[in-house]
């Protein structure tokens, strides 16, 4: 049995540390519910994904996961604590997740080894040279060794974003969060972020993933949340998802985007 196979037949038995727990999760932004009561489990070494309709809660969930928004109802436990809600506690809490986002979010001034050897040195207060250290080993493992002098703006929009999960990696954080990582990217460097994301799957890294990357979801999710109008809908493995969808707004989605297996 495959190391991922492996995680999700634990998934089944239910038998992996849970690293979050959404329970009942509500967002409001004034009057709109963004967010209606989202229950969801992320065990350790599962990449779990989520998709459905564009403006369903996917990328609100993720924000509210890593402190950015607060929640109006229900929770969200980390690693076994409820997020704490000053601010100092949620800053440490948030340097053990990893935050990828669509726009990559680099500093244009500083060079690729200087934007992803900024959070150990500042935050972590690691020397100059073992932050340079490890930024480089961050770099090598997207691929981008060749590329630790460039600025972003001489990268191409799939190594700017493997430089921003490089950056978010030599936090060594406990968690990865992707949202729509690949949304923002020329067709021809998808595949080289979502290879940058399979490696970290096969390596045991916990991944919670915004995506439309329907194949990724299918290949590399260990369970895939279908989301409408704030809910999950759907939730399971992705044989059942995309094999056998149990519910009509998984099928129409599904439909909708051309999937045919
Ligand atoms: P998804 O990631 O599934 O595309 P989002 O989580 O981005 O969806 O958005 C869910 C809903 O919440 C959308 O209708 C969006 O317009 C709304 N929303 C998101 N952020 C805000 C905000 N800051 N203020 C008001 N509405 C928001």
């Amino acid at each position: 049995m495959s190391e991922r196979n492996l995680v999700q037949a634990l998934r089944v038995k239910d038998a992996g540390a849970k690293i979050i727990r959404y329970q009942g999760v509500i967002k409001r932004y004034g009057d709109f519910q963004a967010l209606d009561g989202v229950f969801l489990d992320v065990h350790a070494g599962e990449v779990v994904c989520l998709i459905g309709p564009s403006g369903s809660g996917k990328s609100t969930l993720l924000r509210c996961t890593n402190g950015l928004e607060s929640i109006e109802g229900g929770d969200i436990e980390f690693e076994g604590a409820m997020l704490p809600r000053d601010p100092r506690s949620l800053r440490a809490v948030r340097q053990r997740m990893g935050m990828v986002f669509q726009s990559f979010e680099l500093f244009p001034h500083l060079t690729a080894l200087a934007n992803v050897s900024e959070g150990p040195r500042t935050v972590l207060g690691m020397s100059r040279i073992n932050a340079t250290q490890r930024a480089m080993a961050m770099l090598d493992k997207v691929g981008l060794s060749d590329k630790v002098a460039n600025y972003p703006a001489t990268l191409s929009g799939g190594q700017q974003q493997r430089v921003a999960i490089a950056r978010a990696l030599a936090m060594e954080p406990d968690v990865m969060l992707f949202d729509e990582p690949t949304s923002a990217l020329d067709p021809e460097t998808i595949g080289e972020v979502l290879n940058v994301m399979k490696k970290l799957a096969d390596e045991g890294m916990t991944m919670v993933v915004v995506t439309h990357e329907m194949t990724f979801a299918r290949h590399v999710g260990d369970w895939v949340a279908v989301f409408d109008a704030g809910r999950i809908v759907e939730q399971g493995p992705p044989a059942q998802i995309f094999d056998a969808p149990a519910t009509e707004r998984t099928r129409e989605f599904l439909s909708h985007l051309g999937w045919a297996g």
